[in-house]
């Protein structure tokens, strides 16, 4: 049984919007932007200290699914102008390149950016949300707003709006691991931009103590991404399975063991340098990457027959050609299945239940498999900018977004 405090408070307006987007990665940049770029007084919250979630926080690269008009194609221009496009499959990217960048994006389109800032649950009036509770240095604050964007990964704001969800794989409830990313420097110029797993297998070779070489990094399949910058790579090494992104003890006691993972991944790479070169750690990440956590049921559910056969929607928001890429929660390697192309539909994007709320990025709609498919950054970047669209497009009608994506299905008229 957990003890419980009582609080009641007088809780400050900070503003008033007409979009606000919980979370600045990929979705939350096309949501705000696109929002804003339409007309939208905007409002983005972040709880990190920097925009681009997993493209800068979490120092992942390469950016998959990539290949698509708009904001796509936009960030992908820009960063190769700033020469900070390039490294593995010429789809990685310059993490620090990427957060500069997109915060002249984010002042460029008007957005008003709080960063440092959590957003900690919904205001509601009946099932309508009306704001977000947010906390952050100044305190408990409140944001109005006449349309919510839940780009937390999470789902953390539609989840606490009462929208029901799915957890995890099926049979468990299990999530896929988490990875501590980190940056390595001094990496072999000479060595291959396309070669990701090379070193892996001749560190395998010369390891003496298989067994406490697999204990210390427990992955079978780890990646060397390598970067535009000089030297520069990014590992996707450590795994951390068993625990939940949206539990806070257990997010924290995750990043603990991946910074441990980390620093024996450092000390196996020094026993190589003949191959990877005078390689030293260069940069960890501000949070620990989470492949999955809740997504959020809406008024459609993508499912693996959807994937399978590719299916394509009359309201079709993007087009997901990513296969799908799922860490197996045993720890068994990765399960890799091919896509043939299918669409997530706008109404995927709207929760059950909840009024004035849309869900961009992740925490979609849609099954465990699919979800392995849709989560790469290009899709949630697309899914976002849909988000952001549509939210003002109901605003400017003066209709609810439900009925928006109810109208655009032809369910209604
Ligand atoms: C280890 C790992 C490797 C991956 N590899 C690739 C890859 O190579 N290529 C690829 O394209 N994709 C990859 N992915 C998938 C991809 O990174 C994510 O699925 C994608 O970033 C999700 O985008 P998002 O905007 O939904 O969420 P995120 O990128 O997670 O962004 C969510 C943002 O919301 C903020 N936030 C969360 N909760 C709150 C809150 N309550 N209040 C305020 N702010 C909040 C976070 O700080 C973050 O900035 C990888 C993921 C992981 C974990």
């Amino acid at each position: 049984m957990v003890r419980k405090i009582t609080q009641s408070m007088d809780v400050p307006v900070r503003n008033e919007c007409d979009v606000l987007v919980a979370g600045a990665g990929p979705a939350g940049i096309g949501a705000a932007i696109t929002a804003a770029r339409n007309g939208a007084k905007v409002t983005l919250v972040e709880y990190g200290g920097k925009p681009g979630g997993m493209w800068t926080l979490g120092l992942l690269s390469p950016f998959f699914d990539n290949k698509k008009e708009g904001l796509n194609q936009e960030i992908r221009e820009k960063l190769m102008e700033r020469k900070a496009w390039g490294g593995l499959w010429n789809a990685a990217f310059d993490p620090s390149e990427m957060a500069l960048y997109l915060n002249w994006l984010l002042l460029d389109a008007g957005v008003d950016l709080l960063l440092y800032t959590m957003a900690c649950e919904p205001y509601m009036e009946g099932n309508s949300v009306k704001g977000v509770f947010v906390q952050n240095k100044s305190g408990r604050q409140v944001i109005l707003a006449k349309t919510v964007i839940d780009c937390t990964g999470d789902g953390d704001i539609a989840a606490r709006a009462g929208c029901p969800f799915e957890l995890g794989r099926p049979q468990d409830g299990c999530c896929q691991p988490m990875t501590m990313m980190f940056k390595i420097g001094g990496l072999r110029e000479d060595y291959p931009a396309d070669e990701i797993l090379k070193w892996y297998k001749i560190l395998e070779e010369r390891v003496r103590d298989r067994e406490q070489f697999f204990k210390d990094v427990p992955f079978n399949f780890p990646a060397l991404v390598k970067l535009p910058g000089k030297g520069q790579a990014l590992i996707q090494w450590t795994h951390i399975r068993n625990k939940c992104g949206c539990n806070g003890d257990e997010l924290s006691a995750a990043a603990q063991n991946g910074f441990l993972q980390v620093e024996n991944a450092m000390r196996y790479f020094n026993e190589i340098k003949d191959v990877l070169g005078d390689v030293y750690l260069l940069e960890l990440p501000a949070v620990i990457g989470v492949r999955e956590t809740r997504r959020i049921r809406g008024e459609y559910y993508i499912t693996d027959d959807d994937l399978k056969s590719g299916k394509k929607h009359s309201d079709g928001i993007c087009l997901v050609q990513m296969g799908v890429d799922i860490h197996e929660p045993s720890g068994k390697g990765q399960t890799n299945l091919k896509n043939p192309g299918f669409d997530i539909p706008f109404r995927s994007l709207v929760p059950l239940q909840a009024e004035n709320l849309l869900t961009a990025g992740r925490c979609i709609s849609g099954s465990y498999t699919a979800h392995a498919a849709y989560r790469v950054t290009g899709d949630c970047l697309k899914t976002g900018e849909a988000a952001g669209a549509k939210a003002v497009e109901a605003l400017q009608k003066n209709i609810s977004v439900r009925k928006l994506a109810k109208i655009q299905y032809g369910k209604e008229n």
